[in-house]
């Protein structure tokens, strides 16, 4: 048995924690906010997605963000900074939008995406653990000719990689979900995924992590670490340092900073999306979609339902831009008629920020400088999904076990030459 830290409390750090403690470890878990705190693993559109097995540097994305970036209500945006870092992740991004890497990164993320999903069905049985997972897949809705060519190309691929994917009309997919409303040419429906509320699942995770021994220390901050020669000896936190023999950084967009201070560099940006939620629609669809024009997800959510997006690269600024929560309010009524902009009236928006990697894959695994520091992030729009994934896997390889899926690729070394 080893004593395990875990630094930050989202759905990676708190799905290591589960899995480090099924393995028997004794495992502490710092969060520096208080049970009340918000991250990007609350607010989160909720869907669970084997279907997403393009990482999001593909081809394709850099001629795409370049024409949305002008547009201040689009779902993509760059904010221009002088920064090496940005300047360096930039690079790094378009480098990997190709081919070959998506058809390397597509059959890992398919394996893992479908282990996670296996994952969720275990905890919906675990006793007290009932967080609205709905398992009827998601519709990739379409408005235009071309869209649906390429959402049908894309089809066409993920059942290569034995994903499930059907090209659907208007009216099928009028027939798969008869309550609601729809202006839309056709879909694909990925009968896979599924969907969840991300927060009650993060707040009855919480209970069972602490129920299994976990301790769990709020508003406890890392700010350093003390070392003992190529080892972490102990978190430095504002509360005094926690010793350990192993040492888990799960603090999604701010892992960077606090790994830096070991000498581990992590290529990562924060990608800033929001999301609204109509806690009374007039219409509740059934399944969860995504508005693939206006790159939109909206999920059923415990009776209410909500509209999550944009990708805002603009640092560690957890501000709200009125334009881009303005885009979401304006594009959900062109696929859902009964929700025009006014429905968005007076909503609170969230934003999160995603943890991004530069080849859009999560960073899992140990960095080799120091030998008992673990990284779990890096998994921008998947980290929901594949948060029980990881923590198993992360759990399995400090154990000194071999992991149930070969995460090689997702090696946080990778940017190391
Ligand atoms: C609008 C939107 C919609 C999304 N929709 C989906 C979706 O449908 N499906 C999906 O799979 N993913 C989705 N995502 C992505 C997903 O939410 C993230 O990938 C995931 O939540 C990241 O989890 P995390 O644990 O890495 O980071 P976070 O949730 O950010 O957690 C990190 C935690 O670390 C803590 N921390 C940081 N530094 C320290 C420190 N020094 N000391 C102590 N604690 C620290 C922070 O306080 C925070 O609580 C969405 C994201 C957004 C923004």
């Amino acid at each position: 048995m080893k004593k395990i830290v875990i630094v930050g409390g989202g759905i990676i750090g708190f799905c290591t924690a589960w899995y480090c403690r099924q393995a028997g470890h004794e495992v502490v878990l710092l969060e520096r906010g208080s049970p009340q705190r918000d991250c990007c693993s609350l607010g989160n559109a909720g869907l669970i997605v084997p279907s997403h097995i393009v990482p999001l540097a593909a081809p394709g994305m850099v001629s795409m963000g370049f024409k949305m970036m002008w547009n201040p209500e689009s779902p993509f945006y760059i904010k221009p900074r002088i920064s090496a870092e940005l300047f360096d992740w930039g690079i790094k991004f378009v480098r990997a939008c190709n081919p070959e890497h998506v058809k390397r990164a597509a059959p890992l993320l398919r394996d893992l995406n479908f282990a996670s999903k296996r994952l969720f069905e275990e905890f919906a049985v675990l006793p007290g653990m009932d967080f609205g997972f709905v398992k009827k897949g998601c519709l990739n809705l379409c408005k235009t000719e071309a869209r649906l060519h390429e959402e049908a190309e894309l089809a066409e691929f993920s059942r290569g990689l034995g994903m499930p994917a059907e090209v659907l009309s208007a009216d099928e997919v009028r027939r798969l979900d008869p309550g609601v409303d729809m202006n839309i040419l056709g879909a694909v429906f990925f009968p896979e995924d599924a969907h969840l509320s991300p927060s009650r699942f993060m707040a009855q995770l919480t209970d069972r992590v602490a129920d299994a021994g976990v301790e769990i220390r709020w508003q406890t901050e890392v700010i350093d670490w003390t070392r003992d020669g190529d080892r972490i000896h102990a978190a430095r936190t504002n509360s005094g340092e926690v010793a350990g023999d192993e040492f888990v950084v799960a603090g999604g967009s701010w892992s960077p900073r606090l790994i830096r201070k070991l000498g581990v560099r992590l290529p990562l940006q924060a990608g800033k999306g929001y999301s609204l939620t109509v806690e009374k629609p007039v219409q509740l669809p059934q399944l969860s979609y995504i508005f693939t024009e206006a790159r939109l997800a909206v999920t059923p959510m415990l009776g209410a339902l909500r509209f999550g997006g944009t990708m805002e690269i603009a640092g560690l600024d957890l501000s709200v831009n009125p334009a881009r929560v303005r885009g979401i309010a304006n594009s959900a009524g062109h696929y859902f008629p009964a929700f025009p902009p006014e429905t968005f009236a007076g909503i609170p928006a969230w934003r999160g920020l995603r943890p991004c990697s530069p080849d859009g894959l999560p960073y899992i695994g140990r960095a080799k400088a120091v030998q008992n520091l673990w990284v779990g992030t890096g998994h921008a729009m998947m980290g929901l999904s594949l948060g029980p994934i990881t923590g198993q896997v992360i759990a399995q390889m400090l154990s000194g076990d071999r992991p149930t899926i070969d995460v090689t690729l997702l090696d946080p070394d990778r940017y190391e030459v």
